[in-house]
């Protein structure tokens, strides 16, 4: 069991070596800024069970410096840090530094094409400018974290050749958008996550997330899909392996 997107870091916990202990499986921690970026290294040089991707969340890029980019550049050549994110577009609150967010996504983009690595993308409200600029990068490998746009645009990226990343938001009662997109999409294109501490799944909703909940995620999908559990999280498994190229 893999949970390719979550944050365990000291802000949100009070002891995280106790959350990574307790997964019975990997991880994938995501970096916003320089010191989570600074976290994800730490993590990966203790953990065996933790991997990294180091970036910069679309609502961190007004902090973002020379340095910035220096932390997640000289770090790509670590052999836990298995992509570049998280990265994206964010015009939720508004548009007014769009053009600075698409700037450094591409920049992001490029970095990852030159290290071939896969990147993990943020987006909300503009799921549009997403698509255009991932196309700008035919190389570039794609996890969609916490997908929760449309089945029309689910179908564009995966032709694409990018992966869903479907969390805890599946098991929320108001999701149908969500569970449309995961009953017609094939398993083969879905990543599990739990985007901890955030977005914890019922019967927890409102709790501080972990990512031992992936399993919670993992149940709704062989609900909807009418599949056994052990058969979602194996194919999950070898998709995560897959496009994130980890070492197992
Ligand atoms: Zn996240």
């Amino acid at each position: 069991m893999i949970d390719t997107h979550c944050h365990i870091f000291k802000e949100y916990y009070s002891d995280t070596k106790d959350v990574i202990n307790r997964m019975d499986g990997y991880m994938i921690v995501a970096g916003c800024d320089d010191k989570t970026n600074l976290e994800v290294m730490e993590l990966v040089n203790k953990y065996d069970k933790v991997f990294g991707v180091l970036g910069i969340q679309p609502e961190e890029v007004d902090k973002v410096t020379k340095d910035s980019y220096k932390i997640i550049e000289d770090n790509l050549n670590n052999p836990k840090i298995v992509g570049v994110g998280e990265i994206g577009l964010d015009y939720h609150y508004g548009e007014t530094n769009k053009d600075k967010q698409q700037i450094i996504f591409r920049k992001m983009m490029e970095l990852a094409d030159k290290y071939h690595k896969t990147v993990v993308i943020h987006s909300r409200d503009a799921i549009n400018d997403t698509l255009g600029i991932i196309k700008e990068y035919p190389n570039v490998k794609c996890d969609l974290h916490c997908y929760s746009s449309s089945l029309e645009m689910a179908h564009e990226f995966v032709k694409r050749g990018c992966m869903l990343g479907i969390g805890g938001v599946l098991t929320f009662k108001n999701a149908k958008k969500l569970v449309q997109v995961v009953s017609e999409i094939p398993l083969e294109y879905l990543l599990l996550e739990t985007d901890s501490p955030y977005l914890s799944p019922e019967p927890h909703r409102g709790e501080v997330n972990n990512p031992m909940n992936v399993r919670l995620v993992a149940q709704k999908i062989a609900e909807i899909k009418g599949i056994s559990l052990e058969k979602v999280l194996e194919v999950t498994t070898d998709n995560a392996i897959r496009q994130f190229d980890l070492p197992l």
